[in-house]
């Protein structure tokens, strides 16, 4: 039989309904797994205070090669800087250095790491050097469950194809839906779901995006993921998640790119439905990639304008996004038969007058303190 440990700790959340058990005694094997959870542990067992045992975080949305770029183009509109192909973002990206890229990428999904995040998905923008990058990446970041999208700077079919079809992407990322016509789109996703990748979509993302009904069209295609979704009324959001188009909010870069923020309410009913959605950090150029503080601010925004019983619930439903349900749209092929478990420690969580608000408001302040996994056997 195999050597195992047991830890008191001050919390547990153990399911997607986030329901909590409090100073739990939990069991860990040789290999890191997570064989027991129970009320209380005997006395004389070790004891980790201000704890709490919770998933992986997840980033849904994220464009790690603008880590080269940092405040680029602080005087110009979010048009500018990154409409395809003419973009100053396009512009410098096609100078960077490969070295210089690959090493302060590479340096960022550490930090990403040490913050608790294990599941991520990343557009990686550009032709044969990004591949390069990407392939010295994920050579090197083995510990991080990266989902990996492609976008090409060419807009047509074959290029995506060529995209979707090379062995280092998982899927490719699309700036608009309008960049393809719908039928060629359709034959994408197709193949796509046939390769077992993914694609993703900015969607409604402005208003003038909006105005060519670029939601219609993703109705239609019914990619993977569409992002921003910036102007979309509730009723459409929930219309998409409905579709089984899993639904991704990016609400800081909104606000500072274009002083708007997304319908955030329709996360306690996307939540509520368990249908598939995420928060994500967007462009690392313009905003830190670290999703708890996303959360917080997505919690903070909001709060006001929800009825008070209704922000335990937000804020449950904003973990979710960055946790469970992020990790469904992730990690298709594993599902949630293996689930990468934290334990972290954070000041206050043991006398917080509510653990939820805690969490979704100084997950930023906390530091992984074990890593472990669950396995579903059943
Ligand atoms: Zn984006």
């Amino acid at each position: 039989m195999s050597k195992t440990r047991q830890i008191e700790i001050s919390y547990a959340i153990i399911d997607r309904n986030f329901s909590l058990i409090k100073s739990p005694c939990i069991e860990i094997d040789e290999n890191n797994v997570l064989v027991g959870i129970g009320k209380g542990c005997k006395p004389g067992v070790e004891k980790i205070g201000n704890s709490i045992l919770m998933p992986a975080l997840c980033n849904a949305h994220v464009h790690l090669l603008d880590a080269t770029l940092i405040e680029l183009g602080e005087d110009r509109n979010l048009e500018e800087l990154v409409s395809l192909p003419s973009g100053l973002k396009y512009r410098y990206l096609e100078s960077i250095d490969l070295k210089i890229a690959t090493s302060i990428v590479r340096d960022y999904l550490r930090k990403i790491y040490q913050k608790g995040v294990t599941y991520l998905a990343s557009y990686f923008e550009g032709g044969r050097s990004t591949v390069n990058i990407l392939e010295n990446i994920v050579k090197t970041s083995p510990e991080i469950d990266m989902r990996s999208l492609l976008q090409p700077l060419t807009k047509n079919p074959e290029s995506y194809t060529h995209a979707l079809l090379h062995s280092f992407s998982d899927g490719i990322g699309m700036d608009t839906i309008l960049d393809l016509e719908a039928n060629e789109l359709k034959k994408l996703v197709e193949l796509a779901h046939a390769l077992g990748k993914q694609v993703h979509v900015h969607l409604s993302e402005t208003i003038q995006l909006l105005r060519r009904s670029d939601y219609e069209i993703a109705l239609e295609v019914k990619p993977t993921v569409a992002v921003h979704l910036t102007w979309l009324p509730r009723e459409k959001i929930l219309e998409l998640g409905k579709e089984n188009i899993g639904v991704v909010f990016c609400p800081r870069s909104n606000i500072y790119h274009l002083s708007k923020i997304p319908e955030l309410s329709v996360l306690i009913e996307l939540y509520n439905e368990d249908l598939k959605y995420g928060l994500g950090t967007d462009n690392v150029a313009w905003i830190p990639p670290w999703i708890d503080e996303e959360a917080q601010f997505a919690y903070v925004i909001y709060r006001e304008k929800l009825e008070g019983r209704l922000r335990e619930h937000y804020a449950k439903s904003i973990l979710s996004g960055i946790s469970y349900s992020c990790i469904d749209i992730i990690t298709e092929r594993l599902r949630k038969s293996r689930l990468v478990l934290h334990l972290r420690r954070l000041h206050g969580i043991e006398y917080t007058n509510n653990v939820y608000i805690t969490l979704v408001k100084r997950l930023s302040e906390s530091i992984v303190e074990e890593k472990m996994l669950y396995v579903d056997n059943r």
